[in-house]
């Protein structure tokens, strides 16, 4: 890349995280501790008109759906910003925008994303993806929900699990063994919201079908396909995931800096003490790297470079890196951070979240692990 263009796209990136992080320090953040005490976000469809306002959440979407037409990359600084505000906010955020919206701008027909980009790009519409069963998280090929043709229609039966925005979505991309769609209402119901340890406010939910109906034209791709196109959709997912990793990182660096900087009563400073120092420099640095992997794979997957062990690799070094960051912020306080009234609570709850929610880090080893091996063996047959 010639060194103007470079220049450019750091314009570029700066402007729209100094645009994301203006809004969010002064529309979310406020809000940020009583959504998480109460489990709840009043304002939530006035916010998504906000954020549509601001082109945020249609930002891999072509401008002719509504959408900004922009980045993968672009696409986590927004959300890197909005977490660093509010997490619970950004997770449903990139279960709207990226979940549901660039899922079907990638594999939905063009009457299909004509339909339902445009609403969902202006914040009119909430969306989901509804992929994991009570019984098929990991393994997620073994879901149950069933999908049977029937004339015009197909006809779901089955229940989905842990779907955020469930509660709120208009639009739900739906993994069943054979389609997907925004479901017709009847034959579909939400059971309760769940009651999480973090991320709260972000609705998480139940989905029960009971001989829903769905119109044929909305299935995505082709029936006996899916796995390809749930496999693909992944790829992306853990990229986009990351992003809410480096936001947590973020704000915990920013408050726990802020605290041991504070002059205290005796006239000294918590920063002064050389194992915090230590534990700036780890906080800092674990930031760092895990922003600059993410960047790297997210420039690969803007370039259709993407690899899977990539995909699996970045989401399991950030997320893990979150949870360490967010106990080592927590621990700069000292009994202070124990105590509900102090952010850091909130973040290392949230954080816990990002080892088990869009894969856990188990599975992101076997993935990283599997594609490598299989790389090795391949090369090995062509030598033999
Ligand atoms: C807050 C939240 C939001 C979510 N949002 C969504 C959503 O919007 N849409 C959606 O479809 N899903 C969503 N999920 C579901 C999420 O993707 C699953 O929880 C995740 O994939 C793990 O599945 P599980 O919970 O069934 O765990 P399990 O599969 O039951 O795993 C339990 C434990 O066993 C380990 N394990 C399982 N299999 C293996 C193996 N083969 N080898 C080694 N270890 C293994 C796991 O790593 C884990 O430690 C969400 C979950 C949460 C908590």
């Amino acid at each position: 890349m010639e060194f103007n263009s470079y220049r450019n796209l750091k314009y570029k990136y700066s402007q729209l995280r100094k645009k994301v992080f203006d809004f969010a320090h002064k529309e979310l953040a406020p809000l940020a501790p009583k959504i998480d005490k109460t489990d709840e976000f009043p304002e939530r469809r006035e916010f998504w008109k906000k954020l549509g306002k601001l082109g945020l959440l249609g930002l891999t979407v072509p401008k002719k759906y509504g959408g900004s037409d922009g980045s993968y990359l672009d696409h986590i600084i927004a959300s890197e910003e909005l977490v660093r505000a509010c997490a619970a906010v950004g997770l449903s955020y990139g279960a709207h925008s990226n979940l549901c919206v660039n899922q079907i701008n990638k594999t939905g027909n063009e009457h299909q994303k004509q339909k339902y980009l445009p609403k969902l790009c202006s914040g009119e519409q909430i969306g989901a993806l509804a992929m994991s069963e009570l019984n098929a998280g990991s393994d997620v090929i073994s879901m149950k929900l069933h999908a049977e043709l029937k004339g015009e229609h197909y006809v779901l039966n089955g229940n989905k699990f842990w779907i955020t925005n469930g509660c709120d979505a208009d639009v739900i991309v739906i993994y069943a063994k054979t389609s997907l769609d925004a479901p017709a209402r009847h034959g579909f119901k939400t059971a309760q919201k769940m009651n999480k340890l973090g991320m709260r406010g972000s609705t998480t939910c139940e989905l029960i079908f009971e001989d829903c109906k769905i119109p044929v034209e909305n299935l995505i791709g082709q029936t006996g396909k899916g796995i390809s196109l749930l496999m693909s959709g992944l790829d992306i997912e853990r990229v986009i995931f990351s992003a809410v990793s480096i936001g947590v990182m973020q704000a915990c660096c920013d408050s726990a800096f802020y605290h041991v900087n504070k002059p205290q009563p005796n006239g000294e400073n918590i920063s002064e003490n050389q194992l915090i120092q230590a534990k700036i420099a780890d906080m800092y640095t674990k930031l760092a790297i895990s922003r600059s992997y993410l960047y790297t794979v997210a420039r690969a997957a803007d370039n259709n470079n993407l690899t899977t062990k990539d995909s699996a690799g970045v989401v399991l070094f950030c997320c893990e890196r979150a949870v360490e960051v967010s106990n080592e912020a927590m621990q700069c306080f000292g009994a202070e951070g124990y105590l509900n009234s102090n952010v850091v609570g909130r973040y290392f709850r949230d954080a816990k979240l990002l080892e088990i929610g869009a894969g856990t880090s188990e599975i992101r080893r076997l993935v990283v692990g599997r594609e490598i091996n299989e790389n090795y063996s391949k090369r090995r047959s062509k030598r033999t």
